[in-house]
């Protein structure tokens, strides 16, 4: 068993580099065992000293690893232990860790642990608070009642949710027939006799930890009523907020099961023993089980994970437990008291956070710093909602037209917190900041412009290099999510590809993945005509300003929903001359960067459709210099003191010289129509200097654009 679980591929991989450093064969290799005190490695650890410390205050046990002597072997292990688990030593006779201990896990789920788990929950009282939904037509199953009848939820009813995968054989969408049709009201609805096996045994879970009500969306929404549909959809995030307890199935498809519950078995534990000794496998590490899961590649399951209080997974090996406050997996017996902090509303520093939310490290703690009105804390909210959008955007949808309503609960978030931030087609523009008594429709066309200036996750292109090439596997929203990352390939395209019936100024429009923004908005100066028009599917043309900066002190629920429908852009902005544009790249300098999603791959074919009128470069604004008065007047507002503001502040500031920033758009001149094709950026401070750039680099005055 040792040998198994100290086998192989990573040990490998050291032989290789190994091999490589020393240009040697791997005969000599100085392999030997390592005894690791205190379980260092523990996935729930930070290994900083205060972790260490309070592992070796407790006596927690130690582990062994076949450890090769070759550089770089501290790194290997970590992400071996995530993969494999550790195996730890248990000598007879001694005394139990006060802190962690490996336990034995059963065949079987055990409910009894969950129970307790939920116990310390409910002491969390300021973090871990379902609020009750309210959602209008929400019914749930009562898991109690003989045939599984699904009633309307009332104030009061304690539900459990249910995350999984569809799969294949629910088909692209939800049952017709899940909801008997032509029902009414009075009559009763039930489950169908056959369900599949994840259904079942997430309602044998439900009743185990004594709760009554399951919430499924197949059933619980009736796929028949379009509105009531749409209505509920946008409201996922509030009704998995609402649950006491999230059951998270990781399966491939909704006929996997719950490992452990009824047919579906668990991947055994490895134990044995040696003399006095017994060894133990902790089993792989939980978030990584998680993240290899087919769950952590859809993208509806996204938004249930994020808003959930109470989370439960089932991976093949174990359960892991999840809260706002605590992070708990099957195979490790801890000490919640001696881990959390005193008032226990939280695990302490040394304590890694978990997948979702608890600790500061991670981009989900956005829970706790929503209603937080420091400036800085707005543009942290801004930039964590542009990380949501890039980790969403590598997910897949089976029903492709989903894009915005699978990231609506999301949207919503993000409208309520201090920020208010305003979800155009996706696009996250948040409320004037700065509030200057002159400059909020300024300050709100700065955001537009930052907003608009997206990338794909692609590297850009010039003409010295040719591109690494980064595709999506399926575009069509099939199969795997994963990336692949091809060597230097010059000659095949590596486009992202359009989404029909989205705007191509939005994420939204398109597959492939959107890029983590690290630049901070308020350094942008718009360069669009002062009147921006939205356009709607319904022909509806609204002021930009009017529709998002308001004034209103929240958003309400139409209007998070109409901003997320807007399909057209209208506005008069500065077009870069393509001839300028043809100098500076024939110098051979990198003062230009282009990024583009789809269409030309090289310099030369961009230029040809540049000069032909096909593309245009639309200016949207520059950053870098000159700074606005809006990014003084974020930083002087903060009440903290000097330093701190001013460390925060510039922590997001990207320290760069000055960019002109362009859509680069085609245009179809019978329609009069454009769409975004991608990104371009000129750094001009070293070339010109100041204003007198934009001036040089501009031709002629604003033109109308109609973007879609
Ligand atoms: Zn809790």
């Amino acid at each position: 068993m040792l040998c198994r679980q100290l086998h192989a591929p990573w040990i490998e991989k050291f032989l290789e580099r190994r091999r490589w450093i020393e240009r040697k064969v791997i005969e000599d290799i100085g392999d030997r065992i390592h005894v690791f005190p205190n379980l260092r490695h523990l996935h729930h650890i930070s290994d900083f000293q205060a972790g260490r410390n309070v592992l070796r205050a407790h006596e927690a046990p130690y582990h062994i690893a076949v450890v090769p002597i070759a550089p770089g072997w501290r790194e290997g292990l970590k992400e071996h232990i995530a993969a494999r688990g550790l195996v730890v030593v248990l000598p007879d006779g001694r005394q139990e860790s006060h802190i962690f201990q490996p336990q034995p896990i059963p065949e079987k789920f055990n409910r009894k642990q969950v129970l307790s788990w939920l116990k310390t929950c409910k002491r969390h009282r300021s973090r871990c608070n379902p609020k009750a939904p309210d959602v209008k037509g929400m019914r749930l199953i009562d898991c109690k009642s003989e045939h599984l009848t699904i009633r309307d939820y009332e104030p009061g009813n304690n539900y459990v949710a249910l995350s999984y995968v569809w799969g294949q054989s629910g088909s692209a969408g939800p049952t017709k027939a899940a909801v008997p049709r032509g029902t009414t009201k009075r009559t009763v609805l039930k489950l169908p006799e056959d369900i599949p096996l994840t259904i079942r045994d997430a309602i044998e879970v439900t009743k185990a930890l004594r709760y009554r009500y399951l919430w499924i969306d197949k059933y619980c929404i009736d796929q028949d009523n379009q509105e009531e549909q749409r209505a509920q959809f946008s409201r996922m995030g509030d009704i998995y907020a609402g649950s006491q307890l999230a059951i998270f199935a990781l399966g491939d498809d909704s006929n996997a099961g719950l490992p452990g519950v009824s047919s579906t078995p668990r991947l055994g534990q490895e134990e044995s023993r040696s003399g006095p000794f017994r060894f133990i496998s902790t089993m792989p590490d939980p978030h990584e089980s998680i993240k290899r899961a087919k769950w952590s590649t859809r993208a509806w399951t996204y938004q249930e994970g994020l808003f959930s209080t109470r989370r439960l997974f089932f991976t093949n090996h174990q359960i892991y437990f999840e809260c706002n406050a605590m992070n708990e997996a099957e195979s490790f017996k801890s000490n919640l008291d001696i881990i959390h902090i005193r008032n226990g509303q939280r695990f302490r520093a040394y304590h890694r956070a978990g997948q979702f939310v608890c600790g500061n490290s991670t981009p989900y703690s956005h829970l706790d710093v929503r209603h937080n009105k420091a400036n800085h804390r707005k543009i942290d909210m801004v930039r964590r909602c542009q990380h949501q959008i890039a980790q969403y955007t590598r997910r897949e949808l089976t029903n492709k037209d989903d894009m915005l309503n699978a990231f609506a609960a999301i949207a919503r978030f993000y409208a309520k917190t201090a920020a208010m931030i305003a979800s155009l087609a996706g696009i996250p523009i948040p409320f004037p900041i700065a509030n200057l008594p002159s400059g909020n429709r300024q300050e709100g066309l700065d955001h537009l412009s930052y907003a608009l200036a997206w990338l794909h996750e692609a590297d850009n292109f010039d003409h010295q290099f040719p591109r690494r090439i980064i595709q999506q596997t399926s575009p069509s929203g099939n199969g795997s999510a994963e990336w692949k990352q091809l060597p230097w390939t010059p000659d095949i395209n590596p486009k992202a590809q359009r989404r029909r019936g989205f705007p191509s100024w939005s994420w939204a429009g398109w597959f492939g993945q959107v890029r983590s923004r690290d630049d901070l908005p308020y350094c942008w100066t718009s360069l669009l005509s002062s009147s921006v028009q939205i356009g709607f599917p319904n022909g509806d043309l609204k002021d930009y300003y009017e529709l998002v900066h308001q004034g209103v002190s929240r958003y309400k629920q139409y209007r998070i929903r109409e901003l997320l429908t807007a399909d057209t852009l209208h506005f008069d902005a500065f077009v870069l001359s393509p001839r300028k544009l043809r100098v500076v790249i024939s110098r051979r300098s990198h003062d230009v960067d282009a990024w583009i999603s789809m269409g030309p791959s090289s310099w030369d074919e961009l230029h040809a459709r540049l000069e032909s009128g096909e593309y245009q470069c639309v200016v949207l604004g520059t950053y870098g210099e000159p700074r606005r008065d809006v990014y003084r007047a974020i930083q002087a507002a903060d009440k903290k003191s000097k330093t701190a503001k001013k460390r925060r502040i510039d922590l997001f500031e990207r320290r760069e010289s000055a960019v002109i920033v362009c859509l680069v758009v085609r245009t179809d001149h019978v329609r009069g129509v454009s769409f975004r094709r991608g990104l371009l950026k000129v750094r001009y401070y070293y070339e010109v200097g100041g204003e007198n750039a934009l001036r040089d680099w501009n031709t002629g005055p604003r033109r109308s654009f109609v973007l879609r």
